[in-house]
């Protein structure tokens, strides 16, 4: 259902302009959500923002940023009065390598934009959504967060300490009426698992393998979780880390 723009509720989604995020936009755009679509790379962001319809932007900032991070939320609030959801999306791989060849430069940098991004940025939105009385924040977590996975040191500390970050915060602001849940996603097929794959870091036939539903899920399998936690919906749900991974968390041991 399609909402008239002064009542329709509004989005900020960061790391957009791809993958899971941009399917979250499309999923919030269907359900008659305005949606400020940021990312590094603005013009992807705006590829992908008019590529959804009329009304929704694209928003600049590396969420690593205090500054960028800063300016985007100014933007999205001037252009749409208030941001009812936010969704932590934006991250990048580790490189996938051993810990033991892991440099402090990339375990440092993959810290910086997972959970720096989703503490700046939640720290900017949330009182604008105080003030309101209400709003929903989603987080971007991974099984990588959930369960200790070999060669993913810098990605699955990130990844914990997110999980982490959507607890406390859930019990810090539930007073001020905002919800705090995490999606934990397993394997996807999106640009950072492909580059995996690509380079040999990661078997997708191992992870069919490993999963009871037995195949990768789809970036609209996991946005349409991200848009019930987002949702009124989901009124009672705060402080959630939901795994949407075809059961790969579930899975102890063998089949036979
Ligand atoms: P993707 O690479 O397809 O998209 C990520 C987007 O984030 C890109 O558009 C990129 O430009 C943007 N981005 C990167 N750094 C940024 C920054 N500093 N500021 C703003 N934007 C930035 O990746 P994806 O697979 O869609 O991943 C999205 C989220 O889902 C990530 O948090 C990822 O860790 C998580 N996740 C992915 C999978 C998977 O299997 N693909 C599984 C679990 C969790």
């Amino acid at each position: 259902m399609s909402h008239p723009p002064s009542t329709a509720r509004t989005a900020l989604i960061t790391g957009a302009a791809n993958g899971i995020g941009f399917a979250i936009a499309r999923v919030l755009a269907e359900q008659g959500v305005r949606v400020a679509l940021n990312d590094v790379d603005l013009e992807a962001a705006r590829q992908a923002a008019a590529s959804i319809g009329p009304g929704h932007i694209a928003v600049l900032a590396d969420v690593s940023k205090e500054e960028d991070v800063g300016a985007m939320v100014d933007e999205t609030v001037k252009a749409f009065g208030r941001i009812d959801i936010l969704v932590n999306n934006a991250g990048i791989g580790d490189g996938g390598v051993a810990t033991l060849s892991q440099s402090l430069e990339r375990f440092e940098k993959t810290l910086a934009i997972h959970v720096n991004g989703a503490f700046l940025v939640s720290k900017a939105v949330a009182p604008g959504m105080a003030e309101l009385g209400r709003g929903s924040i989603v987080n971007l977590g991974s099984v990588a967060g959930q369960i200790g996975i070999p060669a993913r040191t810098a990605y699955s500390v990130a990844k914990a300490g997110i999980a982490m970050m959507t607890r406390v915060l859930a019990c810090e602001w539930a007073r001020y009426g905002i919800r705090v849940n995490a999606v934990a996603p397993g394997y996807v097929h999106t640009r950072l698992v492909a580059g995996l794959i690509a380079t040999g870091r990661l078997e997708e036939g191992r992870i069919r393998a490993r999963t009871p539903l037995g195949r990768m899920a789809e970036p609209e399998e996991i946005a349409r979780v991200v848009a019930f936690l987002a949702s009124d919906e989901a009124s009672y749900v705060t402080g959630a880390v939901v795994p949407v991974d075809g059961g790969y968390t579930a899975f102890g041991g063998a089949f036979d």
